[in-house]
């Protein structure tokens, strides 16, 4: 390791962690690190993506392992409270209070993750501001269109700047146009360490520079996106290299 690296502080780490529902074991990853810039966070349904990402959002204590946000171990109350200063956290299908105004829900997504009152208006008038939904700061959330809604949540992961920003299938009914926008976002956060989950490798192949591969709760790939790419045979019969490469990396 140079020591350039070694000065760079990981967003999130993760050493030995495993979750187990019942006696099933449905992640177990022995290290896994995460820094600035996208990583698409891939794999088939049930591989173990969303447990992945609700133990680094500090949602879910895992069975076993350590958790690192920012420098942070997540092992005491404060420390976890500390953390989540840090961190944005979108989850699958997400749902809110449709009654509450668009510039109130980010607010309170803000109070929550311990913004100092007084940062907050501003805070949250620049988040909607990234998310292209500033006109609609006073609108209640049940007038917007689904790609909205969509919007109105990955605001409320972004808020305040968190270092740590943990989208959890989040182009999920998306239009194509409004999938556009959605990248356009998500580069527009990419100075905090942004980790998206998506099983459309077209999100993959746009936005990521890092790609990382789990199946049935273990990492199998964690590299570039064009080290990834590179896993694909000359000869393939997928829709393009990257998924041929995918399905390389997957089929063990
Ligand atoms: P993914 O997001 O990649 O589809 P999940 O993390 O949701 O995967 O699920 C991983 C595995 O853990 C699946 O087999 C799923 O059925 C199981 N699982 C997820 N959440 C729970 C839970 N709360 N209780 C029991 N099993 C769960
Ligand atoms: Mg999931």
């Amino acid at each position: 390791m140079t020591i350039q690296q070694r000065t760079v502080k990981a967003a999130a780490e993760l050493d030995g962690v495993t979750q187990k529902y019942r006696n099933r074991t449905a992640l177990n990853i022995d290290s896994l690190t995460l820094l600035k810039g996208i990583t698409a966070l891939v794999g088939p349904n049930g591989a173990g993506k969303s447990t992945l990402m609700s133990i680094l959002s500090t949602a879910r204590r895992p069975t076993s392992g350590h958790v690192t946000i920012d420098g942070i171990p997540t092992t005491t109350r404060s420390h976890i409270v500390d953390a989540r200063r840090v961190i944005g956290y979108l989850p699958q299908g997400f749902s809110v209070d449709t009654s509450f105004r668009v510039a109130d829900l980010v607010a309170y997504a803000a109070w929550l993750r311990g913004i100092p009152g007084e940062e907050i208006p501003d805070a949250t008038k620049k988040a909607l501001e990234k998310v292209d939904l500033i006109d609609r700061s006073r609108d209640r959330i049940k007038k917007l269109s689904g790609g909205m809604l969509q919007r109105v949540g990955i605001a409320t992961a972004i808020v305040g700047e968190p270092r740590l920003v943990i989208l959890d299938e989040p182009t999920v009914g998306l239009d194509p146009r409004q999938r556009a926008l959605f990248r356009e976002v998500i580069r527009g956060i990419s100075n905090a360490a942004v980790l998206v989950s998506t099983h459309l490798i077209d999100d993959v192949d746009a936005l990521a520079d890092r790609v990382v591969l789990l199946e049935d709760g273990e990492v199998r790939f964690n590299d570039t996106l064009e080290t990834l790419k590179e896993l694909a045979p000359a000869q393939h019969s997928a829709h393009s290299d990257l998924e041929a490469a995918y399905l390389v990396a997957t089929s063990q």
